[in-house]
C-alpha cells in the first residue's frame, strides 16, 4: 500500500513570466503534434483528423491570445514615455532671424516671448510647436570635417 499523502506543489512560488513560457511552450507542442497527427490521419481517417486539425488550430488561437494578451501593459508605459521627449519647441527672434530648438516645456505656447536672443538684444519668440520625427538625428558626427 503506498499513501499518496507526501504530494507537494513546489511551483506555487515560481515566477509568473517562466510559468506563462512553460506553458505556451507546451500548448504549442501539443498543437503541433495535433495538426500533424491531422496531416497524416486525413487521407485514412477525415473525420479524426478534423478534430486534430481544429485541436491544433485551438492551440495557436490560445498562444496568439497570450501573447497578445500579455503585450499592452509593457508597450503603454513605453508609448507616454515616447510622447514625453517627442515634443519640441521652435523659438525665432524676430529682429535677426536666428532660430532655436528646444526640447517643449509646460506653458509654452505659440507667439510667448520666451528667452532673450543669444545674438541681438532681442526677444525670441515661440514660433512652432510639432512633434519630433522618430529619424530627426543631430549631425554632430559630421562636425569632424
Ligand atoms: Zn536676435
Amino acid at each position: 500500500m503506498s499513501g499518496n499523502q507526501g504530494n507537494t506543489s513546489p511551483t506555487a512560488g515560481m515566477t509568473a513570466s517562466w510559468v506563462a513560457y512553460a506553458a505556451i511552450l507546451i500548448v504549442g507542442l501539443l498543437s503541433l503534434f495535433s495538426l500533424y497527427m491531422g496531416f497524416i490521419n486525413y487521407a485514412d481517417n477525415a473525420d479524426i483528423a478534423l478534430v486534430y486539425l481544429f485541436i491544433g488550430a485551438a492551440g495557436f488561437a490560445a498562444i496568439g491570445y497570450m501573447l497578445f494578451r500579455s503585450k499592452p501593459a509593457t508597450t503603454k508605459a513605453e508609448a507616454l514615455e515616447v510622447k514625453k521627449a517627442e515634443v519640441f519647441t521652435t523659438l525665432e527672434c524676430p529682429k535677426c532671424q536666428q532660430k532655436r530648438v528646444r526640447d517643449f516645456k509646460r506653458g509654452d505656447y505659440i507667439y510667448k516671448d520666451d528667452e532673450p536672443c543669444t545674438r541681438c538684444d532681442g526677444m525670441m519668440i515661440i514660433t512652432k510647436i510639432s512633434r519630433k520625427k522618430e529619424e530627426e538625428k543631430k549631425k554632430d558626427e559630421s562636425s569632424w570635417l
